[in-house]
């Protein structure tokens, strides 16, 4: 392995720009020249590529999104978008791909690898819904953005008696909210994975309000629906004057949190050790504190699980 190549695709999150200095120092410590891509696969199809440097990678292990950019792409996922970028990268004389993103990227990476072209996927998204790994890098970081807003929401809902229906990111996994709710105190969580307790989160509203509760905060996953219209359901069935806040992008930005820059670390120099043992069509992770890598068709094919026992724990604390 003499060449190799790097890019960020899909959502941006926190800590990519970690893994990709994780990845450059650890290719250019093994003496292998490393390629960024810039705008993800559709830079890749352009030939949008960059040889690397020690020096390009300083001063961006504190920073949020990613220097390489990162963009979506529709043609990438044509075999004639595919077979572009494989064409791309033979004229630079690149041997492998570190792709940095989340399952949809993961799914161009196994593209790409089928057709003969090595890839490695690093699990980069602020949603945490990717199997085979316990955190994706970005997720701490998230989650620490909201549990800060939401302490400030709980401020101005107890000073003026409200309940508070607070929108997080999480695409179709409710990790975000139901760590969110944890750290938060929340008096109730609603992600997708389980689905039938809006009566719950009413009666519970209800039997607060009963015993002179005056305010709540509700996590509501974004995978379950739209707040506003949780907000205004919850106003009607409860008769409590409710609030809703859309957290949005601020989730996605931000420095990364120390976790994600040591997570991101150990994942991006890790995708460079597998490349050079001659390995592709993985994907890096960490399980229980240890750096793993899992076959990347399974990691798609297997859904990743909401640990439940601490949405019952959740439940417990906030009777
Ligand atoms: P994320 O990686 O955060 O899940 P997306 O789902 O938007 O983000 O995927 C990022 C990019 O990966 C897409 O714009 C597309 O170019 C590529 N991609 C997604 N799905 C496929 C697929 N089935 N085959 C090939 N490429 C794909």
């Amino acid at each position: 392995m003499k060449k190799i190549g790097v890019l960020t695709s899909g959502g941006d999150a926190p800590g990519m720009n970690a893994a990709v200095r994780a990845v450059v120092r650890n290719a250019i410590y093994n003496d292998i020249e490393v390629y960024g891509v810039y705008n993800g696969y559709e830079g890749l199809m352009e030939g949008n590529i960059k040889q690397m440097v020690i020096g390009s990678v300083g001063d961006i292990i504190q920073r949020g999104g990613t220097i390489l950019y990162s963009a979506r792409s529709e043609k990438f996922k044509t075999d004639e978008g595919q077979q572009q970028a494989i064409e791309q990268m033979k004229k630079i004389g690149l041997e492998g791909l570190i792709v940095i993103g989340g399952d949809g990227s993961f799914r161009g990476a196994s593209k790409l690898t089928e057709k003969g072209f090595p890839c490695i996927g690093v699990p980069g998204t602020i949603d945490n819904d990717i199997s085979g790994t316990d955190y994706t890098i970005g997720f701490d970081t998230a989650l620490n953005t909201i549990v800060d807003a939401v302490d400030k929401i709980r401020d101005t809902a107890t000073s003026h008696e409200r309940t508070y229906v607070v929108e997080v990111m999480g695409r179709d996994a409710g990790d975000l909210a139901l760590w969110a709710g944890l750290a938060n105190g929340a008096e109730s969580i609603l992600i997708p994975e389980k689905t039938d307790n809006f009566e719950s989160v009413v009666q519970k509203l209800k039997r607060g309000q009963a015993r002179g509760k005056k305010h709540s905060i509700i996590i509501l996953a974004e995978g379950v629906g739209n707040g506003v219209e949780y907000g205004k359901a919850i106003e009607e069935a409860t008769n409590m004057e409710t609030r809703v806040t859309v957290l949005g992008h601020i989730q996605r930005g931000g420095s990364p949190s120390g976790y994600d820059r040591v997570l991101a670390s150990r994942l991006g120099a890790k995708a460079v050790d597998l490349l050079i043992e001659g390995k592709g069509g993985r994907m890096v992770g960490v399980e229980n504190n240890v750096v793993v890598h899992h076959d990347i068709h399974e990691v798609l094919a297997k859904k990743h699980q909401v640990n439940m026992n601490m949405y019952n724990l959740s439940n417990q604390l906030s009777i």
